[in-house]
């Protein structure tokens, strides 16, 4: 395995947790590797990467994936979760938790339950629950940090096919193609390294993102219903009645978002869409910027995340209006 001067400067900054990991991996027979809730490329791609790169190394180990499947990605990117009873649980496991640092975000509870629970994350906000957490915010992606965390380890190990292309979907997900800012020569020499696994773009990207026609009708209704705020917030709402009829699930409303991200004059856009679960109906909302800060607004208005790419909730359209002048102050 290579290390160049990015990713022996992660060795560095994390010499202590990650020493600590690599013994805790070996350690236990038992790990289980979580993500958060409404999971995307980069909660399942880390995870599926990190549950490769172990049962490829271990392969006498059990390792086990939780969390909710993703409506399309699974089972056509991903594989499926599994499922244990609780009784799986009662016997001592290591909690790996991957792209997630609030324990309410956490995809299964039963994180809680491991001997021993590590946090690896790249989001600002994050509560100390674990014995070990790892956070970088200069990472584009959970994944690349995961990456370059098991290239720091003293032992011998190997990286798969299988691993290294979940671990590249995640990281060409959360840095939108390697276009936000986020993205960083360290990000560039984890992708050149696990293309030297012997990926094929050419297969993720295809499953990455092709669309089928009906999609194109998502796009239409988008593009004939959007606003555009004073200062150049674009959103668009999708209704669960407007759902219904474009024959979307409450989780996709946010795909045809980056439609605004290279439109002039547009410096913030959201996807407002509503989720009538009845454990918490709200209109959940995706915020993305070219410029500007938005995490700290995502925070206000129950949500918060990166820079640039942040979620937030709203219970009732009436707030709708507060939630976009507040975007508008930002500009
Ligand atoms: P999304 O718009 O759902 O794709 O989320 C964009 C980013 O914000 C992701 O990194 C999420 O993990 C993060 N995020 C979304 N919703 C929340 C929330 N309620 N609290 C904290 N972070 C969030």
């Amino acid at each position: 395995m290579r290390k160049e001067k990015e990713i022996l400067e992660v060795g560095k900054k994390f010499k202590k947790e990650n020493v600590e990991l690599e013994k805790l991996i070996k350690k236990y027979d038992r790990i289980a590797i979580f993500r958060h809730i409404m999971p995307d490329y980069d909660a399942l791609g880390t995870q599926l990467g990190l549950y490769h790169f172990i049962k490829d190394n271990f392969p006498n180990k059990e390792v086990k994936v939780f969390g909710d499947n993703h409506v399309t990605f699974t089972p056509r990117l991903f594989q499926e979760m599994d499922k244990e009873s609780d009784s799986w649980f009662n016997k001592p496991f290591l909690s790996i938790i991957v792209d997630v640092g609030n324990i309410s975000r956490i995809a299964d509870p039963r994180f809680q339950k491991g001997e021993k629970i590590v946090v690896i994350d790249h989001h600002p906000k994050n509560e100390e629950f674990a014995n070990i957490h790892i956070v970088d915010t200069s990472k584009a992606a959970a994944s690349e940090l995961v990456v370059s965390l098991l290239l720091n380890f003293k032992g011998k190990y190997v990286f798969s096919k299988e691993s290294a292309k979940n671990f590249y979907i995640a990281m060409v997900g959360d840095s939108g193609r390697f276009q936000y800012s986020s993205t960083s020569a360290h990000t560039f020499k984890i992708a050149s390294f696990l293309i030297s696994c012997g990926i094929s773009l050419n297969e993720i990207y295809g499953a990455m993102y092709l669309k089928q026609i009906d999609d194109l009708n998502v796009t239409a209704y988008i593009l004939n219903h959007y606003e555009v705020s004073p200062k150049g917030v674009a959103y668009y709402v999708l209704s669960d009645e407007v759902q219904r009829k474009l024959k979307i699930t409450t989780e996709r409303g946010k795909e045809n978002v980056n439609l605004f991200s290279n439109i002039e004059g547009i410096n913030i856009w959201c996807s407002i869409t509503q989720d009538t679960d009845p454990k918490e109906p709200c209109w959940r909302i995706s915020i993305r910027s070219r410029d500007y800060v938005i995490n700290g607004v995502a925070a206000e208005f129950g949500g918060g995340g990166h820079k640039q790419a942040s979620g937030a909730k709203i219970t009732t359209l009436d707030e709708l209006p507060k939630f976009i002048e507040a975007l508008d102050a930002l500009i």
